[in-house]
């Protein structure tokens, strides 16, 4: 299963990848994660990278094309994955058809999580995560059990992301009208958007993307 995950920062589209990656066995496929890795390493791209991703502007197609052929080259993604945060603009979403064109294994499916943007803005103001296993907490809406402990590992390294400041935010979500919300069409022009209200209990929205995930084309 070959999926490509839409949504605004903070519509839970990561948390959605994180459950759909058990129940069907493939990989999520995180670009966001990935670059926050290569930063922690201080590699080159990392170091590259960074200042576009504090300012929350988007990093360059370049560096992003790189990263995503090395992660589809590796083994676990053979029966599908679930793409959380790539493509991220229309030129992205060339390259990635073109990669996959290669190995004759398109986008199946490509799901939008829909949610306003007032909702949004508290969401991600909100938004804490575990450094050891990556799980997602809000402060408001959902925080872990024990104040400062992962539900998931145990972990006390929870923390806001840097880039999850208002200023921030509110330029991200400009970002992300302006560059990703063209996608919507993209998918829509192939036939293979599926959009998912992204508002109510977590497992209701995991149950509406099962249920448009079930007889996809090959
Ligand atoms: P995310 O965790 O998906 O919200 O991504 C965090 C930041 O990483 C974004 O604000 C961008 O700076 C950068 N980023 C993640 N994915 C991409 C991408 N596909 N293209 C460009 N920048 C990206």
């Amino acid at each position: 299963m070959r999926i490509v995950l839409l949504g605004a920062p903070g519509s839970g589209k990561g948390t959605q990848a994180q459950r759909l990656t058990s129940f069907y066995n493939i990989p999520q496929i995180s670009t966001g994660d990935l670059l926050r890795a290569e930063v922690s390493a201080g590699t080159v791209a990392g170091l590259q990278a960074k200042q576009a991703m504090d300012a929350g502007n988007l990093v360059s197609n370049a560096i992003m094309l790189d990263m995503i052929r090395g992660r589809l080259q590796e083994k676990d993604t053979q029966n599908g994955f679930i793409l959380d945060g790539y493509p991220r603009n229309i030129s992205q979403a060339h390259s990635l058809d073109d990669l996959l064109a290669e190995i004759d294994k398109p986008v199946q499916a490509s799901l939008l999580i829909d949610v306003e943007f007032d909702i949004l803005l508290k969401r991600i103001a909100g938004r804490l995560s575990c450094k050891s296993c990556n799980a997602v907490y809000n402060q408001y809406y959902s925080p872990p059990q024990t104040a400062d402990t992962c539900d998931n590992c145990g972990s006390s390294d929870i923390f806001q992301r840097a880039d999850d400041n208002e200023e921030t935010i509110r330029h991200r979500l400009t970002v992300y009208q302006q560059s990703t919300a063209p996608l919507v069409e993209f998918y829509t022009e192939k036939g293979i958007l599926k959009r998912i209200n992204g508002i109510g209990d977590m497992e209701d929205i995991t149950n509406a993307i099962k249920a448009e995930l079930e007889n996809l084309p090959a």
